[in-house]
């Protein structure tokens, strides 16, 4: 259908229907401009089900969108914005479901945009760039540039979506390339106006800062990637595991790699974790893993220092990327969908914060014990080669980059299923207070693809006020302000 007419029917439509049903109005317009394949209203259908099912926490699969739409191009992304904006209706863009936060991706009796339609990939070997559309998981992603020998930055985890790299990325290659958004180089975007444009360094610079590392749904839906691909043959690889009676001695290993590894392709993820079953005194209800990944077959001795001390396990040997992101098979079997949240820290590497902040994370996982399913607790390093290498890169991205060392404490809580209202809140409280208790280091951002959105997490980046700006001139209106869930700009 000729899109004018298209919108023409929608302002109509819309104004016929008035607002008092927001949701099915903009529902019934989107049908009429982007045809029944694309968009499902019936919350049995099964691709329906797929999406409202797909989300890491799984409280989001409450939430019954009014209808689901699976645009197949920018232009479509385009016509629904427009036509969401008309009926007045909420909606969330979804790419892979992964963001614990409430209406960040999910939405209730509004429209939500599920982006897995929009999942081309490609590879130019000219220029090394990788395009890509949203739909891909990062998993996906590693798997197609792998057949030639490149890779773009991205989580850890390969089931993480794209939206990961809106909100920075941190990558097992970060310490040598820098965050995931700072190898973008061209974003097509869907503004909240409907207007699609290509931000770059060159064109809508002020656009394509606030897209590299200060989140998604605040000034539009990118609608494809273009990435610097990275070069990745064998790596070295694997998980140690230790016992907790080894726990500080693991912290001290952690803190002096953090401190002193002078080697940009050695990496680590170092994470605690404690499971509900009774602690017996057993030591069986928690567990340290390590995460150690050496670019390249000989890593010298850089992990000297956690291989020396005793552990139960080491898997470590010559692996692929993708192997190296589907190693810690107890790990994805554990740290699975369920009632997640995230919280964030930030802390200096030298001021002894990293025995602090365990502590009392073990003090409330023993003091809660049954309040909850799983609990994490994981290192995350931003060493100063990751700095330099954001910093030289576009100027740096959202977060400007303070010099590293310095590191993310990423805390994860799954409750138990089926909690009352009332012990839910109470158990988030208690564990909201315990993160808060350990305090953050000034002057530096907190991670936001780590953050609870009480955590407010933009207003601790340096650029707050510029990228306040940004929002407020792309989103003039406050469309996706009142409309969306997302981080908060005030
Ligand atoms: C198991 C697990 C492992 C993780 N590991 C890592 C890791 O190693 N490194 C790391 O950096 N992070 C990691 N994360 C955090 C992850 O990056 C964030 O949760 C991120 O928000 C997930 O993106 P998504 O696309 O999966 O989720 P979604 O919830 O679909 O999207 C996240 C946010 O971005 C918005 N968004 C997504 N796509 C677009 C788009 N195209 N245009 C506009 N807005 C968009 C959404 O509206 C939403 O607000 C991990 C998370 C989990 C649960």
């Amino acid at each position: 259908m000729n899109t004018n007419f298209a919108l023409i029917g929608i302002y109509l439509v819309a104004h016929a229907y008035g607002t008092a049903n927001p949701g099915p109005t903009a529902c019934t317009n989107l049908t009429n401009s982007l045809g029944v394949e694309k968009v499902i209203s019936n919350p049995l259908n099964l691709q329906y089900l797929a999406s409202t099912e797909d989300y890491w926490n799984a409280l989001q699969s409450d939430y019954k969108p009014s209808c689901i739409i699976y645009p197949k191009s920018s232009q479509d992304v385009s016509v629904a914005l427009q036509s969401i904006r008309a009926s007045g209706s909420r909606f969330a863009i979804k790419a892979g479901g992964h963001n614990t936060n409430n209406f960040f991706s999910s939405v209730d009796q509004g429209v939500l945009i599920d982006l897995s339609s929009l999942n081309a990939i490609s590879y130019d070997p000219t220029t090394t760039l990788a395009i890509y559309q949203p739909g891909s998981t990062y998993g996906d992603l590693y798997d197609y540039y792998a057949q030639f020998n490149r890779t773009v930055l991205g989580p850890t985890l390969g089931g993480v979506g794209t939206g990961a790299g809106l909100g920075g990325g941190l990558s097992y290659l970060s310490p040598q390339y820098g965050m995931a958004c700072d190898d973008f180089r061209e974003l097509e975007v869907v503004l909240p106006s409907g207007e699609i444009v290509n931000a770059s360094s060159e064109s809508y610079p002020d656009l394509f800062f606030g897209l590299r590392g200060g989140g998604g749904n605040a000034y539009g839906v990118v609608t494809k990637y273009t990435v610097q691909s990275r070069p990745v043959g064998e790596f070295y690889a694997g998980n140690l595991i230790y016992l907790f009676e080894q726990s500080d001695a693991v912290a001290d290993a952690i803190r002096d790699f953090m401190q002193y590894n002078p080697d940009p392709k050695a990496s680590i993820i170092a994470t605690y974790l404690k499971l509900p079953t009774p602690d017996l005194d057993l030591n069986l209800d928690e567990a340290i893993l390590m995460f150690l990944v050496y670019d390249g077959l000989d890593p010298g001795d850089v992990f000297n220092n956690f291989t020396s001390i005793p552990y139960l396990l080491n898997t470590m040997s010559a692996k692929t990327y993708p192997e190296v992101i589907n190693m810690p098979i107890p790990y994805l079997a554990q740290l699975s969908r369920g009632d997640n949240v995230f919280r964030v820290g930030v802390h200096q590497v030298t001021d002894n914060s990293y025995k602090a902040a365990l502590n009392a994370w073990r003090n409330w996982a023993e003091t809660n014990k049954g309040r909850y399913e799983l609990l994490t607790f994981d290192f995350e390093p931003v060493p100063e080669s990751l700095t330099e290498a954001s910093n030289a890169q576009n100027g740096g991205n959202a977060m400007q980059m303070p010099a590293g060392p310095w590191y993310w404490i990423s805390y994860i809580l799954e409750t138990p299923p089926f909690m009352s209202q009332v012990d839910y809140d109470a158990v988030q409280t208690s564990f909201k207070e315990m993160v808060d208790s350990v305090g953050n280091a000034d002057g530096l951002p907190l991670f936001i693809n780590d953050a609870s959105a009480d955590q407010n997490p933009l207003s601790t980046f340096s650029t707050f006020a510029e990228l306040q700006q940004i929002k407020n001139k792309y989103d003039p209106d406050g469309f996706f302000t009142g409309k969306t869930g997302g981080w908060s700009f005030a």
